[in-house]
């Protein structure tokens, strides 16, 4: 599903030059549930980033589904960003004036799905992160736990390849987290390949797989023998 191969990625400022990505290589296969953890500053976001097509590499080869992703022009790129990738974020961007069945249906709007369609699609999925009763709330009435789900589901609306989380339990607190994880795996179950950046390694053991990265490569590349359910659920 994902192929990276010697990817590099520098920051510019001014005359300085940051080297953040120094030749990273994976694979994930589809279906996998990956954790990419390193400590702040370490680099994910920015290799999420380059994943989630919201940013570029400097150089590197990334092939997604088959696709090689290189010199789209933005129209592009916003096609195969719509059709491939799901987002899920720390802090939730949830649009505020909007219920959580209109922010779920929202980047249906965008792929052309008629009305229709786009309520019964969104509905279906807020019942599967367990909101159907809160379908007609704002996001200033839902709890951060489920404010995320909204966010997962929104994301899950759109039927991606991949979801890739950036931090998605960094804003709950640890009982909300393990239960958000769970909902991770429970869609992880249904063959979806999602990529989860933490730097918790309770979170990145509810993965199969852990990806550590340490001064811009990957240091380790680590197979979950036991993967941790969550206790609270
Ligand atoms: P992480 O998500 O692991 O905390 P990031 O990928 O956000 O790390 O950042 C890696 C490094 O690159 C950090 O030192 C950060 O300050 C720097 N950085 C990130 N984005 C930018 C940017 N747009 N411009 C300049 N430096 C950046
Ligand atoms: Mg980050």
């Amino acid at each position: 599903m994902i192929e990276i191969k010697d990817l590099h990625k520098s920051y510019k400022m001014g005359s300085n030059s940051l080297h953040v990505l120094k030749g990273i290589n994976f694979t994930a296969e589809a279906g996998e549930l990956v954790a990419i953890m390193g400590s702040s500053g370490s680099g994910k976001s920015t290799l999420l980033n380059i994943l989630g097509m919201l940013d570029e590499a400097d150089s590197g080869d990334y092939t997604l589904d088959g696709v090689p992703i290189k010199n789209l022009n933005e129209t592009k790129a916003a096609k195969y960003r719509n059709k491939f990738l799901g987002f899920i974020f720390q802090s939730f961007n949830l649009i505020n004036y909007k219920s959580a069945l209109e922010n779920v249906a929202l980047p249906l709007y965008y792929q052309k799905i008629p009305r229709k369609e786009r309520q019964v699609r969104a509905m279906k999925y807020l019942e599967q992160v367990g909101l159907k009763e809160w379908a007609h709330h704002l996001p200033s009435e839902l709890s951060g736990g489920q404010k995320q789900r909204v966010a997962i589901a929104r994301a899950m609306a759109a039927e991606p390849k991949v979801l890739l989380a950036d931090e998605p339990t960094g804003a709950l607190d640890s009982t909300t987290s393990y239960e958000v994880m769970d909902l991770i795996q429970k869609i992880n179950d249904q063959g979806n390949t999602i990529l989860v950046v933490t730097h918790e390694d309770d979170i990145a053991h509810m993965c199969k797989r852990i990806i550590h990265l340490k001064d811009g490569v990957i240091e380790k590349d680590e197979k979950v023998t036991q993967v941790r359910a969550s206790q609270y659920v």
